[in-house]
C-alpha cells in the first residue's frame, strides 16, 4: 500500500514525487511509457526558456533534469503500464492497468496531461523495422542530420521548423506533404524557399527501399496525382504526421469526478478533485488561474501532495517546509555535497 501513487510521469508527475518523498511519503509513479518526461518527448530539441531557474534548456535536457530531481527519493516506477480504471473501494484507491495489475493506495494524484500520446505512424508496410536506424518520430538532435539527405514528410508546423533547423547543416532537405499548400507561418515559409529545401506539393510516401544488408531505408517511393511516382535517395528518413491521444482513462473509471469540458478535471486552486483523496496536477487540472505550463504543473504538484499527506495524516502540516529547513534533507544535502566534490 503506498502513501500516494502518481498516475503518469511526466513534468507534473515527477515534480509531484519529488515533493512527496520531501514529506516522507511512500510514492509510487505509474507511467504508460517505457520512459519517463511526459509530453517534453515531442520537443527534445527545442529550447526552452520558461522554466523557473533554469536558464536555455532543450527539451532532452529538462527531461534529466525532471527524472534527476523526480527520483532524489527514490520513488517506485512502475513503466509500461497504462492505467485502465480508478475505483475507491472502502477509502482506498484501487488502480488497475492495461495488463491486470492491481495497484492499491491511499491516495492518488493525476497528472495524466492530456493522455498518452504517440505519434501518427508511417502507414507503409515493413516500416516499424526502420524505426532502429533511419526512420524518425522525433528529432533528438539535429546534428545526426549534418551532410545527409534527409525526407521529411508532414506539412504541420513542426515539420516546417524542422526542415528550416535542418537546411543549413544537411545536404539536402526534401519536404514531402499531401496538401496543395503548406500551412504555415508565412515567414517559415518563406525561409523554406530561400534556405533551398525542395518543396514535394501533393506528394506522399507510398514505399521504402531497404539497403542491401536490408538494415537502413536507401530510397522512398513517392507519389503525386498528376507527376507520377518518384524516387529518391536518402540517408534520413523524418515523420511529421501529428499524434494520437488515448485519454480514455477518467471516462472509463467508477468515480464520480467532476469534469470541464469533458475532459479536464474540476479542481480547486489547490489541486483537489471532487472525488476525496484524489488530487490532481499539471495539464489535466482546470481551475480559474490554472495556468497550462510546466511552470503552472510545479504549483499543482507541491499543492497536491500537501493536501495528499493531510489526507492521510490529518495531524500533518498543511504545507512541507522549504527544502532546506527540512530534517529530511540533512542526509541527501551530505549526498549531494559528496558527489559534487567526486564531480570536481
Ligand atoms: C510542442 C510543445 C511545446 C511546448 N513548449 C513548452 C514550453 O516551452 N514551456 C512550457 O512551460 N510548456 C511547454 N509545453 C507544454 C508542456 O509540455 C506541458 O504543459 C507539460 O508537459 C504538462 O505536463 P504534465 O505532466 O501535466 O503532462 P504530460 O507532459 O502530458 O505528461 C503526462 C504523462 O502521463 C502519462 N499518462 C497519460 N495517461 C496515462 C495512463 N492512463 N496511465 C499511465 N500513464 C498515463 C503520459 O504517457 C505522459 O507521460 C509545450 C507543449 C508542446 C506540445
Amino acid at each position: 500500500m503506498h502513501d500516494v501513487t502518481i498516475i503518469g510521469g511526466g513534468p507534473a508527475g515527477l515534480f509531484s514525487a519529488f515533493y512527496s518523498g520531501l514529506r516522507n511519503m511512500k510514492t509510487k509513479i505509474i507511467e504508460s511509457h517505457p520512459f519517463l518526461g511526459g509530453k517534453v518527448h515531442v520537443y527534445p530539441e527545442k529550447i526552452v526558456w520558461d522554466v523557473g531557474g533554469l536558464p536555455a534548456v532543450t527539451g532532452q535536457q529538462l527531461i534529466d533534469h525532471l527524472v534527476k530531481q523526480g527520483t532524489t527519493f527514490d520513488p517506485d516506477i512502475v513503466l509500461g503500464e497504462k492505467v485502465t480504471s480508478i475505483e475507491k473501494i472502502d477509502g482506498t484507491f484501487k488502480l488497475t492497468t492495461h495488463n491486470g495489475q492491481v495497484h492499491w493506495s491511499q491516495s492518488v494524484i493525476v497528472a495524466v496531461g492530456g493522455g498518452i500520446i504517440e505519434p501518427k505512424k508511417l502507414d507503409v508496410k515493413g516500416a516499424e523495422k526502420f524505426e532502429v536506424s533511419n526512420l524518425h518520430y522525433t528529432v533528438p538532435s539535429f546534428q545526426r542530420f549534418a551532410g545527409k539527405r534527409v525526407v521529411i514528410s508532414g506539412g504541420s508546423h513542426s515539420a516546417i521548423d524542422w526542415a528550416n533547423e535542418l537546411a543549413p547543416i544537411a545536404e539536402r532537405v526534401h519536404l514531402v506533404y499531401r496538401r496543395e499548400e503548406l500551412k504555415g507561418h508565412e515567414a517559415s515559409i518563406d525561409l523554406l524557399i530561400e534556405q533551398g529545401v525542395e518543396l514535394n506539393e501533393q506528394s506522399a510516401i507510398e514505399a521504402l527501399t531497404a539497403n542491401e544488408a536490408g538494415t537502413e531505408i536507401s530510397q522512398v517511393t513517392l507519389t503525386h496525382p498528376e507527376h507520377g511516382v518518384r524516387m529518391l535517395d536518402v540517408d534520413e528518413v523524418i515523420i511529421s504526421h501529428g499524434f494520437n491521444r488515448d485519454a480514455s482513462l477518467l471516462d472509463q473509471s467508477p468515480i464520480p469526478l467532476e469534469r470541464v469540458d469533458d475532459f479536464f478535471i474540476k479542481g480547486s486552486a489547490q489541486s483537489a478533485s471532487s472525488v476525496s483523496g484524489l488530487f490532481a496536477a499539471g495539464d489535466i487540472l482546470h481551475h480559474e488561474g490554472k495556468l497550462h505550463l510546466i511552470a503552472g504543473a510545479f504549483q499543482d504538484a507541491a499543492n497536491a501532495v500537501n493536501l495528499a499527506k493531510q489526507y492521510i495524516d490529518p495531524e500533518a502540516s498543511a504545507r512541507a517546509m522549504v527544502s532546506s529547513h527540512n530534517e529530511r534533507m540533512d542526509e541527501y544535502n551530505k549526498k549531494w555535497k559528496e558527489e559534487q566534490l567526486v564531480s570536481s
